[in-house]
């Protein structure tokens, strides 16, 4: 470093060389390192909040791609909680009123959640607060999706119960050509008895030896109501169901025996008090006799529902 500078001299009008102190070669000496401190501070703080770093560029692509996944992510939580809503809406207006179940209930569906733990922890960031949403949501819809798989199951079992409930409730003709109901169900004269009695089931006349069908599933009943029945068979179908078959001319099972609706159980006679050959068949659900026309709905159509409807309400005698 040179010791020393050059001065104008407006006396002489020439420069003349100046020789300088330690004090001023000092001072300035300390006013070049402040202000390349100074500079280099400048440049620290450009590369740091002006310029990004490659490391930088890369973190910030990656963030901005989180952001569209998780953006992403909620569109289809969003997508499958549509679904999952008109599944919930069938369920509950459909499948459970045809089974008659009573709808799920919305805390079943809707509980209030707790809030995740940790998530607390997640920076506040706008990227960390969709991903919160979206947790949120996907705990929602884990929730509504195991109430849904419950209901489901729930529903089967229903669905089960319902069909072996049908097959065990009266709803075929016990002949398979349906032979004029001579007789129907209410107050009849008595043809035997010559008197005004009620009359516990419908009269079928057919040809004697024609064959006669179980109504319903179920198991042949020891129980033999003898006297004015002649042969009979009578079938506990469950669900509080029995019917009977009088005036056979011969069983054809026993009891004890489980049989199928439309299975053969014996055929048309005159045993008994009976004035001719016929079926006298009766439907009994509880304690109570009811009108079996009504039970004649599985294998008719309406036009021969309503004409047997018709010659069942006719007043005349019974067959008994
Ligand atoms: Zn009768």
């Amino acid at each position: 470093m040179p010791n020393g500078f050059y001065k104008f001299n407006p006396k002489t009008l020439s420069y003349e060389k100046v020789k300088l102190g330690f004090k001023h070669i000092a001072k300035r000496m300390i006013w070049v390192v402040i202000s390349s401190i100074a500079f280099a501070l400048l440049f620290v703080w450009i590369a740091f909040y002006v310029i990004d770093s490659p490391k930088e560029k890369l973190l910030e692509k990656e963030n901005n791609e989180l952001k569209a996944q998780v953006e992403d992510l909620n569109t289809r939580i969003d997508l499958m909680s549509d679904v999952l809503l008109d599944i919930e809406d069938r369920d509950d207006n459909v499948y459970r009123t045809i089974l008659e179940a009573d709808p799920v209930p919305t805390s079943e569906r809707y509980p209030l959640l707790m809030e995740r733990p940790g998530s607390d922890s997640l920076s506040r960031s706008e990227a960390s607060e969709r991903l919160k949403e979206a947790n949120k949501k996907a705990d929602k819809l884990m929730v509504r999706l195991a109430a849904q798989t419950k209901s489901l199951e729930e529903l089967e079992k229903l669905a089960d119960k319902k069909s072996e409930m049908l097959s065990c409730i009266p709803a075929i003709r016990p002949l398979k050509n349906m032979y004029t109901v001579t007789s129907g169900f209410g107050r009849r004269y008595h043809p035997v008895l010559k008197t005004l009695r009620s009359h516990t089931g419908v009269d079928i006349a057919a040809p004697k030896g024609t064959p006669i069908y179980a109504t319903a599933d179920g198991v042949v009943s020891s129980e033999n109501p003898g006297g004015g029945y002649g042969i009979c068979v009578v079938i506990s179908h469950g669900y509080s169901y029995k019917t009977l078959y009088a005036h056979m001319s011969k069983k054809a099972v026993r009891a004890g025996q489980r049989v199928k609706r439309g299975q053969l159980i014996g055929y048309v006679g005159t045993s008994g008090m009976a004035t001719g050959s016929h079926l006298h068949y009766e439907v009994i659900k509880g304690d109570q006799r009811v009108n079996p026309v009504y039970y004649f709905y599985s294998d008719i159509t309406p036009e021969e529902y309503n004409a047997i409807l018709e010659s069942s309400k006719k007043v005349n005698q019974s067959l008994s």
